[in-house]
């Protein structure tokens, strides 16, 4: 019983001393996707904060975009379990199991769950070339020009690459479908003319859209959006496509086998920043939502995907799409 004790404290006192010194070293955030897009957006932004509650360490980006953000998780699921490599990713960590026939890792028994951080709407948006002025517009031009419609997104799995497939589904138009390494290099090609619409987040979209580089038909949320720029544009629900709801949300993951204690600091350092009222009012300004619920509770976080998980595969399922 004695020895039993003695080995708890020992070990306690070890697991107190690693989260002490922990980070000692700079920490890499993996980005699945290319720099300067959506997910990259508010992984800087958010590592600007986190760093607070580590010590002050370095946070580093590292962007590892392609296969529609599977190459990135794989990439940490591998990783040092030492909490000095985490994952930043998107609904896409859901959406993936039902899209791929195989992945590089076990979505639920490959990592550690610390948190979610925010939800976002996305818009449907054109080129800037594009005849149709409105939502209404839009869908007499794609049923003019069916089969000469591209579709950009970030690779099947992302969510761009889901608010299409739904789309596609809900008008019943088939799209020829531009994967990208990130919606950043999308927007590029979208801004020069070379694809003609893609779904994206409002992080990456509201300052085009207010600066007029890009058309805006939509959103993709039941609820209107009330950032100044996205006010006026009608929801796809009201505008006839009934249900349409999609929201993407960002969550932050460690390697399985991190050690409880590090867990626990950076779930603390999380909480921490998601309270900083210019990293909300930054997030605000980008029509996103900074989470307050139990979702920020690692258990709340793993529940949350396993939902998403059996809410989207059926759906990817029906439409038959399939990546290997
Ligand atoms: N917006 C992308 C997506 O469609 C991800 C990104 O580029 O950050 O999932």
């Amino acid at each position: 019983m004695k020895r039993t004790l003695i080995a708890l404290a020992a070990t306690l006192a070890a697991t107190a001393a690693l989260s002490q010194g922990y980070p000692d070293k700079p920490v890499t955030i993996v980005v699945p996707f290319a720099a300067g897009g959506p997910t990259d957006k508010v992984a800087r932004d958010f590592a600007e904060v986190l760093r607070k509650g580590l010590n002050n360490q370095t946070v580093i980006i590292e962007n590892v975009g392609g296969a529609g953000g599977t190459l990135g998780a794989g990439k940490v699921a591998k990783a040092a379990p030492d909490g000095h490599t985490l994952l930043l990713h998107h609904i896409g960590m859901a959406t993936s199991p039902g899209l791929y026939r195989s992945l590089p890792y076990k979505t639920l028994d490959d990592f550690e769950y610390l948190g979610m951080i925010n939800e976002v709407p996305m818009t449907l948006i054109g080129r800037s070339t594009l005849p149709a002025n409105n939502y209404a517009e839009l869908v007499k031009w794609l049923e003019a020009n069916k089969g000469k419609i591209n579709l950009a997104n970030a690779g099947l799995g992302a969510a761009s690459h889901l608010c299409g497939l739904l789309l596609q589904q809900s008008l019943k138009i088939e799209m020829t479908t531009v994967p990208y390494k990130g919606t950043a290099p999308a927007m590029t090609d979208l801004l020069g003319g070379q694809v003609d619409i893609m779904c994206d987040q409002t992080t990456n979209t509201t300052g085009q859209i207010e600066s007029g580089k890009v058309k805006a038909y939509a959103v993709t949320t039941l609820k209107p959006l009330t950032t100044p720029a996205l006010s006026k544009l009608p929801t796809l629900d009201a505008s006839g496509l009934k249900g349409f709801n999609v929201s993407i949300w960002h969550a932050l993951y460690a390697p399985k086998g991190t050690p409880k204690a590090v867990q626990d600091k950076i779930n603390a350092a999380l909480a921490a920043a998601l309270k900083d009222p210019e990293f909300i009012k930054r997030q605000e300004a980008l029509g996103a939502v900074v989470v307050t619920d139990n979702r920020l509770k690692p258990a709340e976080h793993k529940k949350f995907v396993e939902a998403e998980i059996n809410k989207w595969g059926p759906a990817i399922k029906a439409a038959g799409q399939y990546a290997d």
